[in-house]
């Protein structure tokens, strides 16, 4: 269990998944196929379904994506969000087209009326509505008032967007804020967190591909998650969608908010290793794919340090100069050639999960 306390926020529904209050925090991501291109967004969806993906997200950017959404309905398993901007049809279309929530930044959207007819087609349906601030679509009037794009202007962008859900009493309601700058996302989601109990949906936007993407992404929702901020997380990289479920679930799991899958510990290697690690390391990945439960494997360069380097892992191995040393819950339990150690190693991780099956 994490020692991260966490915000309280409100409970809402977004089709089957319940987000705020005490429930998980639950991983999101978002299509990049055309919505429009049913049979492909759902093969994608599938995808992100079976990495661990909870909620999805599909741009509607015209009449026939917002249609589509029924028919892509029916060939997953996870609620849907449609992410609008600027026009209010579409949002009401994708509602009557099965929805499970919008996403809209209600200053795009355009006058008070637009936004009412939106709030009405979500509340005769039932479901909720994210206001998704980017700071990038900040009134320039409001950043000129607090003399730049700061958390304060971010705060009263939120505030103004707010105004006409309150006044038609509209209360099932994410909120989210995001920017490319890390110091100014955290920031911005502390002062909203602080002021409102609605659910929080986090994440970094633009944080890039690869390593860079990774990093910006790992640091903003870190700092976020430790501060007990965020009841929806998405991991935004310029990749595979599937690349971006695996990394949250790595967050979440450095944080011990969540965990899913392996766990796999590896030393950098150094002068004592005697062991080609990183093959190693690799091919112990992709035997443990398949794995949902969780358990902390390490793969060790040497017996030296690495067994109490790796001292929390449920099981391992670490390299020695004649073959490999096992070890289960800190204690060496066998010794192995290096030809069987991963075959010896795949075997007691399999009955150990199937040991914990037994007594759960
Ligand atoms: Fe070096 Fe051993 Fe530490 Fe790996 S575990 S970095 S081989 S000392």
């Amino acid at each position: 269990m994490s020692a991260i306390e966490r915000r309280k926020t409100k409970e809402i529904k977004i089709g089957d998944v319940f987000i705020g209050a005490d429930n998980p925090i639950a991983v999101q991501s978002m299509t990049n196929t055309k919505t429009s291109d049913i049979e492909k967004t759902i093969l994608q969806i599938k995808e992100l379904e079976n990495a661990g993906c909870e909620i999805i997200r599909v741009g509607v950017p015209d009449e026939a994506s917002a249609k589509a959404i029924r028919h892509i309905k029916d060939g997953i398993c996870i609620p849907i969000v449609a992410d609008i901007h600027y026009d209010h049809r579409l949002a009401v279309l994708s509602i009557e087209n099965g929805a499970d929530k919008i996403r809209i930044n209600p200053g795009n959207i355009g006058d008070e009326k637009k936004v009412i007819n939106v709030l009405e087609a979500a509340r005769s349906y039932g479901i909720p509505i994210r206001i998704g601030v980017n700071t990038g679509s900040i009134r320039e009037e409001i950043i000129k008032k607090h003399g730049g794009l700061n958390s304060f202007a971010v705060l009263e962008s939120i505030q103004e967007n707010l105004m006409i859900f309150e006044k038609y009493h509209f209360e099932k309601i994410v909120l989210s804020v995001k920017s490319s700058n890390v110091l100014l996302n955290h920031e911005a989601n502390k002062l909203i967190s602080e002021r409102y109990d609605h659910p929080v949906h986090i994440g970094v936007t633009e944080s890039g591909s690869d390593m860079a993407g990774l990093v910006r992404s790992s640091v903003g929702l870190g700092m976020l998650l430790k501060d007990g901020i965020g009841d929806t997380i998405r991991v935004s990289l310029s990749n595979d969608p599937v690349e971006e479920i695996k990394a949250a679930y790595e967050i979440l799991g450095c944080l011990d908010l969540r965990h899913r899958g392996v766990e796999i510990i590896s030393c950098p290697t150094c002068a004592r290793t005697d062991v080609d690690l990183l093959s190693i390391v690799r091919e112990v990945k992709k035997r443990t794919a398949d794995i949902r439960q969780h358990i902390k494997i390490a793969v060790m360069g040497c017996p030296v340090n690495g067994i109490g380097e790796a001292k929390e892992a449920d099981i391992g191995i670490a390299g020695a100069k004649t073959g490999f040393v096992l070890f289960e819950n800190g204690h060496i339990t066998a010794r192995v050639s290096e030809k069987d150690a991963i075959n010896e190693l795949m075997i007691r991780i399999r009955r150990m999960l199937d040991d914990d099956k037994e007594t759960v």
